[in-house]
């Protein structure tokens, strides 16, 4: 429908088949592309400084003539000085120029130039040091100076100069009119200015606008480009919404005295009130004719699991199977040990299946869960991709999933299954990304935390204070708590890294802590002796783990006490909260030292900062938002972070509100026009570089 902007950049005087190959690799192809990346920075060179005010210091834009010019040769290496002298009838400063001897042929005396940059005092005098310059008879003089200035990314060999002169001339050639897909009375409602007048604002913003507002993207050109963004993402999100909510699934639960007397029946403990709110959102979407597709949130030890196993319950009552699924072998097994035990006294069968299933159990198992047989199956994320076909699959648990099922979705419903969802996770979900991929999930909150949990005393330590580290770890072990000792495992380093976690197990058993028992736990290890020293440690006959990261995740031993973070600086955020979260769940105080090595970047600083002072995850995962950013936060793009040109999720938060209402409101009201659909069924997935989601 848009031809002007689909223009290849080629097309533009000065781009040929080089620039225009640059261009390309910087993503820019056609004249589209150039116009949605805004400038990152702006500068005001609209106001030109008297020379006569010139001090030391000022980053400041002169308007003059080209006095003298001429070459200096200075210094031990023979560094050669241009040297030319600007200025206004009497008044002129000198610039210099370290080993640019070709301006002498563009700076000639007698021409207009505009000179920018930053004023310096040294033995010499005052003068501009490499300053920019723009001669004022040159073509497009206005583009690079005398005005607000956009600076742009750099996009290989193509010079931010070259960048300014082909936007301002695609700017130029832009017809009166072009289309815009956001709905006439919307843009009104809004006040959101015309699509060409944000465009032109955008990019050479008039010289009455302030610098600062540029810079922060409040404009109101800005700003209209964002909220464009904005709502176009969440026009797919809210139409896939839609489209999905007209599905049925083939089976529909129903819930009756004798369900709820046989969930009350396997209840170890009283459920908070959390837990008892939670439990009542997700069996109410069950019993709904849609597919559940929901998120339970809660931070790390608030007792998802009971919850799960009880809309579980309600599942198997009706005669449907259910699938739990964990992100670990080790976390599998432990919901298995779990999930069984509290079974045990009902009719249910409950099984296990993984990666390191024996191939004949593996066989059994399969033929159970096609006949029906199984009630509970309980494996890794990659449950559901593997080729079983169950009897009757009426709900999906998914433990601890920060991709948050969208593979497993995919996969269930290319299967043709369309079963109640539910997806567990105890990383809140920081406002910003709210709006975005889970804005098509329903989310259950579980606020409190079981009674009785006493928050983890936490402590930023360096590395020289091991000493009394490990003699607060023997106290714990003397009064009979259990310790984690958590060793990172960076990519590419794994042999060293693995090398010294198991010298450090062998230090601490035979130097340290000869009385108690050390183990060692990683990844690479065979699953049957993962599960064997885990087991052990849960029965308390290992006193102290030294593990990796294995154990972030779900582990539950409520009797560990201490959890030592060696090398903390190397770990995320969000990370230090899930590894923190394995202690603390018993009765006991319980500690958590993060121990770090310098030096630490200033990141590192801030995480350990902000573990020692908070322990609610709400707050450790907005900080870790701030500092690692949207695009990282959950690792990849899959996450349903979306790719983007002109906003940005955290500072435009307030303008992905407003987009994700106004979408919202225009697909229920069923407002879409036929542009608006065309785009979603076309671009929005590449624009967004977002993954298929069936
Ligand atoms: P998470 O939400 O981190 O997955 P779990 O489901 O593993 O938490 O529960 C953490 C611990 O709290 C478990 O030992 C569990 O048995 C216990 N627990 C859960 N709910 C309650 C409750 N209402 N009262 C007492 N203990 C509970
Ligand atoms: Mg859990």
């Amino acid at each position: 429908m848009n031809d002007f902007l689909d223009t290849p950049l080629q097309f533009l005087k000065g781009v040929g088949p080089r620039k225009a190959a640059d261009l390309k690799r910087a993503g820019l192809v056609t004249i589209e592309d150039l116009l949605y990346r805004l400038p990152f920075r702006y500068e005001d060179r609209s106001h030109m400084q008297p020379i006569a005010s010139l001090r030391p210091g000022m980053r400041a834009a002169v308007l003059g003539e080209i006095k003298s010019a001429h070459l200096a040769v200075t210094g031990l290496r023979g560094s050669r000085f241009f040297q030319p002298g600007v200025g206004v009838g009497s008044g002129a400063i000198r610039c210099t120029w370290m080993n640019q001897a070709f301006l002498q042929d563009i700076l000639k005396p007698h021409l207009s130039v505009v000179i920018f940059g930053d004023v310096k005092l040294d033995s010499t005098g005052m003068h501009f040091m490499n300053p920019e310059y723009e001669l004022m008879s040159e073509e497009l003089e206005s583009v690079r100076t005398a005005r607000i200035v956009p600076f742009y990314e750099k996009t290989g060999t193509v010079t931010p100069n070259m960048q300014r002169r082909i936007v301002r001339q695609a700017l130029d050639q832009l017809p009166a009119e072009i289309p815009d897909l956001l709905p006439l009375d919307m843009r009104a409602r809004l006040e959101l200015v015309d699509r060409r007048v944000a465009l032109e604002g955008a990019h050479f913003p008039a010289n009455d606008v302030k610098v600062d507002e540029l810079n922060a993207c409040r404009t109101r050109p800005q700003r209209r480009m964002v909220f464009e963004e904005f709502f176009l993402f969440q026009i797919g999100h809210a139409w896939r919404r839609h489209a999905t909510s007209m599905e049925l699934k083939p089976y529909v639960p129903k819930v009756d005295d004798r369900i709820r007397a046989s969930a009350a029946k396997i209840l170890p403990f009283k459920l908070t009130s959390g837990q008892r709110g939670a439990v009542k959102e997700i069996v109410d979407d069950m019993l709904r004719p849609q597919p559940m597709h929901r998120l339970l949130q809660g931070d790390v030890g608030a007792g998802k699991t009971i919850v799960a196993l009880l809309a579980s319950i309600v599942a198997m009552e009706n005669g449907l199977q259910v699938a739990f699924m964990a992100p670990t072998e080790i976390l599998a097994a432990q919901h298995f040990g779990n999930i069984a035990r509290l079974l045990s006294q009902s009719r249910f069968r409950v099984d296990l299946l993984t990666g390191s299933t024996p191939g004949l159990k593996k066989h059994t198992v399969h033929s159970h869960i096609e006949r029906g047989t199984t009630n509970l199956i309980v494996g890794t994320h990659a449950l559901v991709q593997e080729s079983i076909k169950f009897h009757k699959l009426g709900l999906v648990v998914i433990d601890e999933q920060h991709r948050f099922g969208v593979e497993q979705r995919a996969a269930l419903r290319a299967k043709g299954l369309r079963p109640d969802v539910l997806l567990m996770t105890a990383t809140p979900i920081p406002r910003t990304l709210a709006l975005t991929d889970y804005s098509e999930l329903d989310v259950s909150k579980i606020p409190d935390l079981p009674p009785g949990r006493k928050p983890v005393r936490t402590w930023v330590k360096p590395e020289s204070r091991r000493d009394e580290i490990y003699q607060l770890i023997r106290e714990q072990l003397d009064a009979g708590r259990q310790a984690y000792i958590i060793y990172p495992l960076i990519e590419g380093s794994e042999k060293i890294d693995l090398k010294s976690a198991t010298e450090m197990a062998d230090h601490l058993q035979t130097e340290i802590f000869p009385a108690y028992r050390v183990a060692l736990l990683h990844g690479r290890m065979k699953q049957d002796v993962k599960d064997r020293v885990m087991h052990a440690f849960a029965a308390g006959q290992i006193h102290i783990l030294v593990s990796t990261t294995v154990v972030e995740v779900g582990v539950d031993v409520p009797n560990a006490s201490i959890m030592v973070v060696e090398h903390a600086e190397r770990f995320g955020l969000s990370q230090l909260h899930q590894l923190r979260g394995r202690v603390g769940r018993g009765e006991w105080e319980s500690h958590c030292i993060l121990l770090y090595q310098a030096p630490w970047t200033d990141d590192a600083r801030e995480r350990l900062k902000a573990m020692a002072t908070t322990s609610d995850g709400f707050v450790i995962a907005e900080r870790d938002l701030e500092l690692r950013g949207p695009g990282d936060f959950f690792g990849t793009r899959q996450s349903g972070v979306p790719k983007l040109r002109t906003g940005d999720l955290v500072r435009d938060r307030d303008i992905m509100e407003a987009a994700h209402r106004e979408a919202r409101t225009l697909v229920d009201q069923g407002g879409l026009s036929g542009d608006l659909l065309q785009f979603v069924q076309q671009r929005w997935q590449e624009q967004f570089g977002l993954i298929e989601v069936g």
